[in-house]
């Protein structure tokens, strides 16, 4: 089945969440090429009007300014440095992020502004890719910026 990538921008890239030990969640894609049956996160795809099946795996959209939209909203005095949960929704380290980067650059911005993050360390694209890579750099880039460590392991609420 034919895979289709799309750009859509962004009007906020952290999405509030409550109840859980984060307090926002950053996808800077829609969509998963990996597949997963068990993929909970497939559901988020119907509320672009597509399906929760092969639309979530065959229509892929990247958020082509998320990166600048995150800086504005990390860079605000009132950002508190709460806990982002990167990948709630996709995989961050999925194929497309190979030649798009958008989460290598998200989590470059939130290092730069002292957030904490928490991001997938079993993702399908993890073992020896760029999940591994930013995983280990992540804590260099926050003491580069003066900040404390960040969580190495995803809560629950992580898609992968
Ligand atoms: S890799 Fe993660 S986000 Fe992608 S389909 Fe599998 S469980 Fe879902």
């Amino acid at each position: 089945m034919e895979t289709t990538v799309r750009s859509m921008t962004c009007k906020s890239a952290l999405n509030r969440v409550r109840g859980m030990e984060f307090g926002w969640s950053l996808n800077p894609y829609r969509g998963c090429a990996h597949a997963c049956v068990y993929c909970f996160a497939r559901v988020t795809h119907t509320y672009l009007d597509l399906g929760a099946g092969s639309d979530f795996s065959t229509h892929l959209f990247a958020k082509t300014n998320v990166v600048d939209v995150l800086r504005s909203e990390v860079s605000a005095a009132r950002w508190r440095h709460e806990q982002v949960a990167v990948g709630t929704a996709t995989d961050p380290y999925q194929p497309l992020e190979a030649s798009l980067h958008l989460t290598r650059g998200c989590l470059e911005v939130l290092a730069r502004y002292r957030t904490p993050v928490t991001t997938p360390r079993s993702s399908r694209s993890s073992a020896g890719g760029p999940a591994a890579r930013f995983v280990s750099a992540y804590p260099r880039w926050m003491r580069r910026s003066g900040a404390g460590p960040s969580r190495e392991r995803p809560p629950p609420a992580i898609a992968c």
